[in-house]
């Protein structure tokens, strides 16, 4: 699923081909990916300016010029192309499909995604929830052991929590931890205040440098885009099981935790 870095590259993408560009048409092929009945998106979308491109957690939003967003999840297997003309399109199966004056923005894979139109007010009782962005400025050192400490849950769990913090997932989650040197499975109580520090500039050093380099999307924003998906061969640890830790040769371990992959070096990150 993509998380911070590839949502933060596709919000980038999108400020760069869509922001300031009217909606010409709008396509829908499967009425379950969008919240409103597909008659009434279209005429709610059409000739539509989307004056920028947020992006909070996963969620992208579109802000419309009548004050209105549409709301984005990619969640599993979920992607986007922007083609310039009909014959640069993906060959997949296109959910939606955004017409604009130079180019059609497809929405890809939106089977647990969505594209949802709603109201400001409505956006935020659905975000309300949601943590804060890893960079946000309130997000300080103090501020980020206080999510962590005290709590029961071990330190993957917390990460991918989008309570705690928006926009980690399964992956990053992992990579985190390997740069931190502490294993994923720890119990947050155990963690003393140096590898909470670690963990924290980590976070950091991670999300950041993964976005630098497109995240890990399997298929490019557009035909000609040789960012996106250049974390692909990047991951430390992740999606490498059994194969030789980059820092010491040994092993990498795979296994599951509340139903999710876990990836750790044995040797580099600390148990205890
Ligand atoms: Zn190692």
């Amino acid at each position: 699923m993509p998380e911070w870095p590839e949502m933060e590259t596709y919000r980038a993408m999108l400020t760069k081909h869509v922001a300031g560009k009217s909606i010409r048409s709008v396509e829908i092929a499967r009425e379950k990916s969008v919240n409103v009945d597909a008659e009434q998106f279209k005429r709610e979308l059409e000739g539509r300016t989307i004056w920028f491109i947020e992006r909070r957690g996963k969620y992208i939003l579109f802000h419309l010029d009548n004050g209105k967003r549409l709301l984005l999840h990619l969640m599993l297997g979920g992607l986007l192309y922007y083609g310039s003309d009909e014959q640069d399109r993906p060959d997949r199966t296109v959910q939606v499909t955004l017409t604009f004056e130079q180019g059609h923005l497809y929405f890809i894979g939106l089977r647990l995604g969505f594209l949802h139109y709603l109201s400001v007010k409505e956006v935020e009782a659905r975000l309300a929830e949601l943590g804060p962005d890893p960079f946000d400025k309130r997000v300080t050192l103090e501020n980020f052991k206080a999510r962590l400490q005290g709590k029961r849950s071990a330190l993957k769990n917390a990460l991918v929590d989008q309570h705690v913090l928006s926009g980690i997932g399964n992956c990053y989650a992992d990579e985190i931890a390997f740069t931190a040197g502490i294993r994923p499975d720890r119990k947050l109580t155990t963690l003393d205040e140096t590898e909470l520090e670690r963990l924290y500039h980590a976070m950091h050093k991670v999300l950041r440098d993964a976005a630098d380099k497109g995240g890990y999307m399997e298929l490019p924003f557009t035909r000609d885009d040789e960012l996106t998906g250049g974390y692909n061969s990047q991951c430390l640890v992740y999606d490498r099981g059994g194969e030789p830790c980059v820092q010491c040769g040994t092993a990498i371990v795979k296994t599951e935790m509340s139903s999710r992959k876990v990836f750790y070096c044995p040797n580099c990150q600390k148990e205890s």
